[in-house]
């Protein structure tokens, strides 16, 4: 049961207490920001509290107008996304997203164990289904499945050089020898190594590392840069002026 394994790791890095820009304690392993649209309070807030619990920046909405408005407009590495939903339902809302071009996995929930909406949901661009009732450590497997699959990562470990990245322990090692990073730190790294070879911009990484409460302020982002390379390596991440910020691999780079 590898999924319980990551649930039951304690982080490896340190969450910084204290310091400018840090968010709540980050227990598991995750960086990544979540949209739950789900109009049953208490599996919503549930739901939500599981996730927080275990890492990920969660947004929660109850209804299918709203859902559809956050989709849209913000950036999630994966939605959840209840059926039936007051305001617009949502297949509905997943078709309009899928139309706007927007890609992030979405795991739909269905009342019932019901063949005909799970064909509807895979129809309207659904990356998985979970019928209610379920436990929620599937949903959180199946979550971090979709969310691997999506960046192109079949294990669990990320690359980029010297620096290794275990998304499940939230272990951080350079060279082999483990290294501590802050838990914002640890966020920042491992969404640039989610996305290894594209510039990232400051929004995005705000965006990405903190919740819609979170004070958004883009020049902590480059004290954790500055941090993170004095702990890894000044050539760990590129700033490409005026862009963002870039982390590529050595191997992947010319020579010279
Ligand atoms: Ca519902």
């Amino acid at each position: 049961m590898s999924f319980l394994d990551g649930l039951e790791q304690s982080a490896h890095f340190t969450a910084a207490s204290g310091e400018a820009g840090t968010g709540p304690t980050v227990e598991g392993e995750t960086d990544l920001r979540i949209l739950i649209v789900e109009d049953e309070p208490t599996l919503g807030n549930q739901l939500r509290n599981t996730l927080e619990q275990n890492g990920y920046a969660v947004d929660l909405s109850t209804d299918g107008e709203d859902g559809h408005y956050l989709g849209s407009s913000e950036d999630y590495d994966a939605v959840i996304l209840d059926l039936g939903l007051p305001e617009i339902d949502g297949l509905t809302v997943l078709g309009m997203w899928r139309r706007e071009g927007r890609n992030f996995p979405v795991l739909v929930l269905t009342a019932r164990d019901s063949w005909s909406d799970k064909v509807a949901g895979l129809d309207a661009g659904a990356d998985d289904y979970l019928a209610k009732p379920f436990q929620t450590e599937e949903l959180i497997a199946r979550l971090r499945a979709l969310i691997r699959r999506a960046s192109g990562n079949t294990s669990s470990e990320l690359t980029a050089g010297d620096v290794r990245l275990d998304t499940r322990s939230g272990r951080v090692t350079l060279a082999g020898a483990p290294v501590k990073l802050t838990a914002q730190e640890y966020k920042l790294l491992s969404y640039l190594m989610h996305h290894k070879g594209k510039v990232v911009s400051r929004t995005e990484l705000i965006e990405h590392i903190y919740d819609q409460d979170f004070d958004r302020d883009s020049n902590t982002i480059e004290v954790f840069v500055t941090r993170i390379r004095k702990k890894l390596g000044a050539d760990v991440i590129t700033t490409i002026r005026g862009l963002g910020y870039s982390l590529d691999d050595p191997a992947d780079q010319p020579r010279g």
